[in-house]
């Protein structure tokens, strides 16, 4: 019987305006590469690398969430790095004396109960540039636009045992960085990056196996796949007799399975020594208190104000606060809205279809929340039936105008005038005879259809109370 256990280091992308150590600005993808660089990030002889206050000051206040201990001062330090997208040669990062250390995470788990990680470290650094391999490797290109970035390595105990509850840690610290508004930790933007460190051993033996690292997990599929199959390896290799050798492992996500990146380089190999060009990193009592300060409304007491002030259970809560964006936006339409259930059931089935099927995020959402909530007023005061309420949505989506301007563009109303609605029905009785006679010999399902025909006359535009009554009315 074995016990897999795994320890995880995070990295996440802080979202200041410039960079770690210059001021080069930060920018995506998009951006033509090798533009946003200077001397400093591009380690030309004789500049001088200037810490970021901003990336000091999320780190404390990430140390303050993790319940931290906060080191006043800490020291940057030189780690040996032979690749092209760092063209200093080595990467600023922390070593010994960490921003902050012995930290904790509890959060929950699928069955109810509270999970802890003692967290070990988390530390500065910056982020190497990115390189692109063409046709089969002759030629390598690099964009060193995110060379020097700010990164924080959120360093986690071995206390995970399974790939669900890592992905499960992993979901809360990006819930957590998000919340705090300190990166946006997309995985697949690459802004959130996991390297998984994994080892078994037998149930009954105190000292942990021998580790395996798996670099640049960038999805939580991928992740859980690839420690899922690192832990059947390393069972299968002591089972048949063998041993596990230190190693790190890259994920290939075509063959479903790990293969090497190269031997895991000794300790000694990073020589680790003290930045000489950065003074270390002093904080004091006012930073400390102001990061506190700016940690702001943590998913756990969001979800807690959501069930208290709309009136919802707590499962429900937790999906509108899975992240920020979506929990702020949800927040502005239910301030306004009369009707939490209905503005619950289209938040997190309408609007989240639409980000779904376009692929686009709560903040590209197109309808501004007082819109949406406007609309969905009209809805549960039934001034409009919920058919036409999802017309007027998608039309909303589409030009970006709020509800009103839809309603008067496609000259929309709500039929709730009995004459009018007592002509069409009486139009409908006439043209169903067997239908009525159906309905007169006890079959009184068929209201369904006299409805349906209503709908269709009048565009869905009948109030449906209204029609049905008059309905049963006529046909009685
Ligand atoms: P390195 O820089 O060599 O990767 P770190 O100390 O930064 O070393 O990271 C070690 C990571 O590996 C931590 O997340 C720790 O929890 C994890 N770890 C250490 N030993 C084991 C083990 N035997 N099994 C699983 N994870 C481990
Ligand atoms: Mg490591
Ligand atoms: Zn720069």
């Amino acid at each position: 019987m074995y016990e897999p256990t795994i320890g995880l280091e995070i990295h996440i992308q802080l979202n200041t305006e410039t960079k770690m150590f210059c001021s080069c600005p930060i920018v995506g993808y998009d951006v033509e590469p090798n533009t946003d660089v200077c001397p400093v990030c591009m380690g030309l002889p004789g500049a001088l690398p200037f810490p970021n206050k901003k990336a000091v000051h999320y780190s404390l206040m990430l140390a303050n969430v993790l319940g931290c201990e906060i080191n006043r001062k800490s020291v940057f330090a030189r780690k040996n790095y032979f690749y092209p997208d760092l063209p200093k040669g080595y990467q600023i990062t922390q070593d010994e004396i960490p921003v902050a250390e012995k930290g904790q995470l509890k959060f929950k788990l699928p069955n109810g109960e509270y999970k802890t990680v003692r967290i070990n470290r988390i530390h500065m650094e910056e982020d190497a540039g990115k390189s692109y391999h063409i046709g089969s490797g002759e030629i390598s290109l690099i964009d060193f636009n995110r060379c020097g970035v700010p990164l924080i390595e959120i360093v986690s105990e071995p206390d995970m045992h399974s790939p669900a509850e890592a992905a499960l840690y992993v979901r809360n610290i990006k819930q957590i960085v998000t919340y705090l508004g300190i990166s946006s930790a997309d995985m697949e933007k690459g802004n959130l990056r996991v390297d998984a460190n994994v080892s078994v051993k037998r149930k009954d033996e105190t000292e942990l196996g021998t580790r395996t690292e798996l670099k640049n997990l960038n999805s939580f599929k991928f992740m859980q796949k690839a420690i899922e199959y690192e832990i059947n390896r390393h069972i299968n290799c002591i089972e048949s007799g063998g041993f596990i050798v230190t190693q790190t492992l890259l994920w290939d996500e075509k063959e479903n399975k790990t293969f090497p990146m190269r031997t895991k380089e000794e300790l000694s190999d990073y020589r680790y020594f003290p930045e000489p060009d950065i003074l270390c990193i002093y904080v004091d009592e006012d930073e400390i208190n102001h990061a506190s300060e700016s940690v702001g409304e943590l998913p756990g007491q969001r979800i807690l104000r959501f069930i208290r002030q709309y009136n919802i259970s707590n499962e429900i809560a937790e999906k509108v606060c899975e992240t920020k964006g979506f929990s702020d936006y949800a927040d502005k339409v239910l301030k306004i809205t009369s009707d939490k259930r209905i503005t619950i059931n289209w938040l997190l089935i309408e609007v989240l279809r639409v980000l779904n099927e376009e692929k686009i995020s709560i903040e590209e959402f197109p309808i501004e929340p007082k819109n949406l909530a406007e609309l969905l007023d009209m809805i549960s005061s039934k001034k409009i039936s919920n058919t036409i309420g999802k017309k007027v949505f998608r039309e909303m989506i589409r030009t970006g105008e709020d509800s009103k301007s839809v309603l008067n563009r496609l000259d929309i109303k709500f039929i709730s005038d009995e004459n009018e609605l007592e002509k069409i029905i009486e139009t409908i009785i006439a043209e169903n005879p067997v239908s009525v006679n159906k309905y007169k010999s006890g079959k009184t399902n068929v209201i369904g259809f006299f409805m349906g025909q209503v709908m269709k006359k009048t565009k869905g535009q009948a109030d449906p109370r209204k029609a049905k009554d008059i309905l049963i009315e006529k046909l009685n």
